[in-house]
């Protein structure tokens, strides 16, 4: 069976080499022209001993997603459509600012969450990604920029696991992902610049810490238990005082000294100013002497299935205002791409229809990428 080397990180790779015969430094030559150079040819990667390149080709290959769509918002966001088989398909929206460039990527096909106000959880699970689904999105989206924009340097400096799908609810391949993002022989992204969201999966945060501590987000949404079970089934679960403890726990090994929260405000639903006095009073109850963590609030990007509302932005900056007062540190997220349907909780990689993607895929497998208009080029100053 031919393996896909975009599956395996660093030391997947020296023991797949080493089945092969070969030395373990042969695995770090290969695996930097995957990761840093873009090579998917065996034949380009000429400082390999053609015996080697021999072997590889025979039994291996480098094979990143097919690419559906690009998408182009007015305001430098790009969004792309891969095709993940079956009618499925994930994406993956990277976010231009001043001082980095953000790629938010995908860990599943749909999501079993099934959270109210997400559209992704709308369209149900189909699969988990392997690892080099996950990292292919990186891959591509990195060194597709490098040669648009005729930069050598590094475009993408931040991932965040916040596309579609519950990272920690397909561990066992997002790990392997995670640490090839992390390698200095990768994409060496610091620790910190690598953000996993989650809706709570508690006993896979506590492994999360030992095996690959990276930035955590976690999706808060409500003050109590019986408004977030409303909103996150996962609650009934693991509840906010389970969720809690596991987020002091992993502060013992997070690379930052916080954890975020996320806050999806929805009109009447858990924006209210009693819904922000309950979040002071949890917060303040777990904060041990001091707040660990500080809030997120999102406003929410609506889509027609959801029958929820936006909370208008004077309600948003009131909640802000009393979480800051309370001296918790809050921002309010700056929706990015939401003309192409890019913004947080919109990417539903059409899978909800699938005949329509089906016939989508077929007419589009022949379609040339679109280029980017210049007028339209992320700004990257570094
Ligand atoms: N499954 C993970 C990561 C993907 S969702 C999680 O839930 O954390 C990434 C973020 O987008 C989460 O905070 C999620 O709550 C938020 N989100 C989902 N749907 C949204 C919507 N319609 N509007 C705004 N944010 C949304
Ligand atoms: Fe899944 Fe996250 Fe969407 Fe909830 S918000 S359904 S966990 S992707």
């Amino acid at each position: 069976m031919t393996v896909n080397l975009l599956d395996y990180d660093l030391e997947g790779l020296t023991l797949y080499c080493e089945r092969l015969g070969e030395k373990r430094f042969r695995a770090t030559q290969l695996f930097r022209w995957i990761h840093q150079r873009g090579a998917s040819k065996f034949d380009d990667m000429t400082d390999l001993a053609r015996s080697l390149r021999e072997k590889l080709s025979a039994s291996a290959q480098v094979k990143p997603l097919d690419i559906l769509s690009q998408h182009i918002s007015s305001d430098g966001t790009i969004k792309w459509l891969f095709d993940v088989g079956n009618g499925d398909a994930v994406e993956a929206v990277f976010i231009p600012e001043k001082d980095r460039g953000t790629l938010c990527i995908s860990s599943q096909a749909g999501c079993a969450v099934g959270c109210r106000f997400c559209s992704t959880g709308h369209q149900g699970f189909s699969r988990n990604l392997r690892a080099g689904e996950i990292i292919s999105q990186l891959w591509f989206a990195e060194h597709f920029l490098r040669s648009h924009l005729k930069q050598c340097d590094r475009v993408i400096s931040n991932v965040v696991m916040m596309g579609m799908g519950e990272p920690l609810q397909n561990y066992s391949e997002l790990v392997p992902a995670l640490r090839v993002m992390l390698d200095d022989h990768g994409y060496g992204l610091s620790r910190r610049r690598v953000t996993v969201s989650t809706s709570g999966v508690v006993p896979m945060m506590d492994r999360l810490a030992l095996d690959c501590p990276v930035a955590l987000a976690v999706s808060l949404h409500a003050p109590n238990d019986e408004l977030r079970s409303n909103l996150v089934p996962l609650n009934r679960k693991y509840p906010i005082e389970e969720l809690l403890a596991a987020c002091n726990r992993y502060l013992a090994h997070a690379p930052r000294d916080f954890i975020t929260f996320e806050y999806c405000m929805l009109d009447g639903v858990n924006d209210q100013v009693e819904h922000a006095n309950q979040l002071v009073s949890l917060i303040r109850q777990h904060a041990s002497g001091r707040v660990w963590c500080k809030f997120n609030l999102i406003p929410f990007n609506p889509f027609p299935a959801s029958g929820l509302l936006r909370s208008p932005i004077e309600q948003v900056n009131v909640f802000a205002k009393i979480l800051s007062d309370a001296g918790i540190v809050t921002t309010v997220r700056k929706t990015r791409g939401d003309d192409i349907d890019a913004a947080c909780g919109q990417l539903a990689g059409d899978v909800q229809d699938r005949t329509r993607v089906q016939s989508r895929i077929a007419r589009q497998r022949t379609i040339m990428l679109t280029p980017i208009p210049p007028t339209a080029k992320p700004n990257l100053e570094k």
